[in-house]
């Protein structure tokens, strides 16, 4: 088996490598331009990265991201997640014994690890080692760490970060090394059923007349009676969230069965509307991994967030939806990018683990209908701030190897520039991360 090539990790070069990051940031960021001065005197001023927030809009393509600018933003706009001032390119094919295309948890596995493993796999190598995952040493190196999600939150992309299994599907044994071993201090989402046994409903009931085959299905005991008993302030809705205190900073919300939607055909129950969404997440992710008082974070966090509904919605060819939960993330780059602009130590990132449906944006033009069944077609979508619209076509309903779209902001977001296998997340980020 291939061994993947990483740079050596000598601690002068890793230095020298951010001291001039750093320098480079320094002077061409408009952010930092007040304080930009004489290089020299800049470098020693220019703050490392201390925090890290990673944010995942599943499945997002290129051409999601351009049919969304043209949707939320207008022809001549930008969208928020396009504002960052580094943009590159990650490629995501996985070490699969048989597949070409990347699922969720190959892709994530690459950030979180370094290494290129087989699809399913939740950050265990091609043989089922298991390997070290940036969240765990995170916490290892003194950070407190988080993870927000419209999925559950034992999805695979947050998984990955926090735990290792050799199949995505053991998401109640993924619940329980959260609590167990890897100890994120927040964690948000969806995926209730994998926390509680069977016969326990929990704050949502089981087999609702939305989707019948939710159910609590948990094999691990009771994990949010647990996660209680381990200090976590449990929530599950957004009332409650609202005024969660999380006085021992760790914070435990569960706001569906499974996803934080309802993934259905277009027009027969397909549903974006979470309970809480995922900007109102982040900000409370954001102000718990901060603390207050005593209990004031000194030594960074790592965040992971993620939207979902790009990814399954796509999965569905359903480009309305699509379209709106991007709108959701987009708020949520916005809440991260405010935090960035008054926290200079933290490194923004936002990008994708794959393409999902071959998504193209097109004319309208009646004869030139290419799909069939759910590829069909979608729109025409309104251009913003114009009398155009636009139609949305799909290949198919399933991931892409086409390369996906970073954009970065803040200390060694420069290193982002130029195109890179999606192993290189993780050579970013723990240099960042596994800081002490
Ligand atoms: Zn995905």
């Amino acid at each position: 088996m291939d061994r993947v090539t990483r740079k050596p990790r000598h601690l002068g070069t890793t230095l020298a490598a951010v001291a001039a990051t750093a320098v480079v940031t320094m002077v061409v960021s408009p952010t930092l331009g007040a304080s930009a001065q004489a290089p020299q005197a800049a470098a020693k001023k220019a703050p490392q990265a201390k925090n890290v927030i990673f944010i995942n809009g599943d499945g997002m393509g290129p051409a999601a991201r351009e049919a969304a600018r043209l949707y939320l933003a207008g022809l001549d706009g930008e969208l928020t997640m396009d504002k960052l001032p580094v943009a590159g390119q990650l490629t995501t094919s996985p070490h699969d014994p048989k597949a070409v295309i990347t699922d969720s948890a190959a892709a994530a596995s690459a950030w979180a690890t370094g290494e290129k493993t087989y699809n399913g796999a939740i950050s265990v190598d091609v043989d089922g080692n298991k390997l070290a995952t940036l969240g765990q040493q995170a916490k290892a190196a003194g950070k407190r760490t988080g993870l927000v999600t419209t999925a559950q939150v034992t999805d695979a992309s947050p998984a990955a970060f926090f735990s290792n299994t050799a199949d995505r599907g053991q998401q109640d044994e993924i619940a329980r090394q959260y609590l167990d071993i890897a100890k994120p201090d927040v964690i948000l989402g969806g995926g209730e059923d994998w926390w509680l046994p069977k016969g326990t409903a929990g704050a949502f009931p089981d087999k609702p007349a939305e989707d019948p085959s939710e159910a609590s299905k948990g094999t691990k005991g009771n994990l949010v009676a647990k996660a209680k008993k381990k200090g976590y302030e449990y929530v599950s809705s957004a009332k409650q969230l609202g005024k969660a205190k999380a006085k021992d900073g760790k914070l435990l919300g569960l706001f569906a069965n499974e996803e934080m939607f309802q993934q259905k055909p277009e027009g027969q129950g397909d549903v974006y509307k979470p309970v809480v969404d995922l900007a109102t997440m982040t900000t409370k992710a954001l102000d718990t991994l901060d603390g207050k008082g005593k209990s004031k974070n000194k030594n960074g966090f790592f965040l992971m967030v993620e939207e979902e509904g790009t990814d399954e919605f796509a999965h569905a060819n359903n480009a309305e939806k699509t379209l709106e939960s991007m709108r959701q993330l987009e708020r949520a780059v916005a809440v991260a990018r405010s935090y960035v602009a008054t926290h200079p130590d933290t490194l923004l990132v936002v990008t994708a683990d794959h393409e999902t449906g071959g998504l193209s944006v097109e004319e309208n033009d009646p004869a030139d209908e290419t799909g069939s069944g759910q590829s069909t077609e979608d729109g025409p979508f309104p251009v913003r701030n114009s009398d155009k619209s636009f139609t949305i076509d799909w290949t198919t309903g399933q991931h892409t190897s086409v390369a996906v779209p970073v954009t970065a902001e803040g200390p060694s977001s420069d290193r982002f520039n130029g195109k890179h296998a999606n192993t290189y997340v993780h050579t970013v980020l723990s240099d960042i991360l596994t800081r002490r």
